[in-house]
């Protein structure tokens, strides 16, 4: 007997994979159920797949970009696409996307048609971070984004200039558009002698080191992270640090504090707090 995975399907193509008889017994011994005309859960099938297909749509635009393993700012939101029923008959909120809409051919979008979606719901700020969350994740190339929006508004076009795939977490990716935003001109992934990578450099001197999870790597990382600023301190330069829920949830404060610190001068010149390597007594001399 066919065995059929958990998932959500339109019925057609479901009964012209495994019959239209091992359909209609999975329906019978409840395995299954018609969420929709035309469409039918199996098993335990993904929750948020079954609520968009039986709202009248299917999961897109930065859910199913989520589901899919992509960086997506905080929404608690389920993003559906409606199909041209639903639309008409206002079951939404669906997503839109510029251009036509594509027509269903699954209970969840395919990455690229779900960024097409997610380009319309997500600011700014948010297109370039999950853009460079495909990019560092190698999910797409800068060549196929470009390709995607090839007719897309020249706002959303002039975005792709600042689109970059070394970032390598969204809230850093986040911090880097909010700072050049302001005119801020920063590095990303430097390399420092005596210190190792640092997420970004600001000028000379000042570092912006951002913990890119939701959940820090415990105490040894931790440890790591104090030495490497009193490394970067002794060095004469300015490390700050921010949390993810500092960057994501806090960020009128946190940018903030590093403009009052470019303010204050501290990508211009060497922190007070360098010291030089003092000489040990009877060594050298
Ligand atoms: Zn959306």
């Amino acid at each position: 007997m066919e065995s059929v995975p958990s998932g959500v399907y339109p019925t057609k193509s479901l009964q012209d994979t495994v019959g239209v008889a091992t359909v209609a017994r999975l329906i019978r011994e409840q395995k299954a159920t018609r969420i929709r005309r035309g469409w039918i859960a199996v098993g335990n099938a993904p929750q948020d797949q079954v609520l968009a297909v039986r709202r009248g749509g299917v999961l897109s635009c930065m859910s199913a970009l989520k589901r899919q393993g992509v960086w997506v700012p905080e929404d608690i939101n389920l993003h559906v696409r409606g199909n041209q029923w639903a639309v008409r008959n206002r079951k939404g909120p669906f997503c839109r996307r510029f251009g036509r809409p594509e027509p269903e051919y699954g209970a969840m979008d395919d990455i690229p048609t779900a960024l097409t979606y997610a380009a319309r719901c997500l600011d700014a700020e948010g297109f370039v971070v999950v853009c460079d969350s495909l990019l560092h994740l190698k999910l797409m190339s800068f060549a196929e984004i470009e390709h995607l929006f090839g007719s897309a508004p020249d706002s959303l076009q002039r975005l792709l200039g600042r689109l970059d795939a070394r970032a390598e977490s969204g809230p850093e990716s986040m911090m880097r558009f909010r700072l050049q935003s302001k005119n801020v001109d920063l590095e990303i992934q430097v390399e420092i002698d005596g210190v190792g990578r640092v997420d970004m450099l600001i000028g000379q001197w000042l570092i912006i080191e951002i913990d890119g999870y939701e959940y820090h790597g415990g105490k040894p990382m931790f440890t790591k992270d104090r030495l490497r600023f009193a490394a970067a301190h002794n060095l004469g330069y300015t490390p700050l640090g921010f949390s993810y829920e500092q960057v994501v949830f806090d960020q009128a404060a946190t940018l903030d504090r590093i403009m009052t610190a470019i303010r204050n001068g501290a990508h211009r010149r060497p922190s007070q707090l360098a010291k030089p390597t003092p000489l040990r007594p009877g060594m050298g001399l």
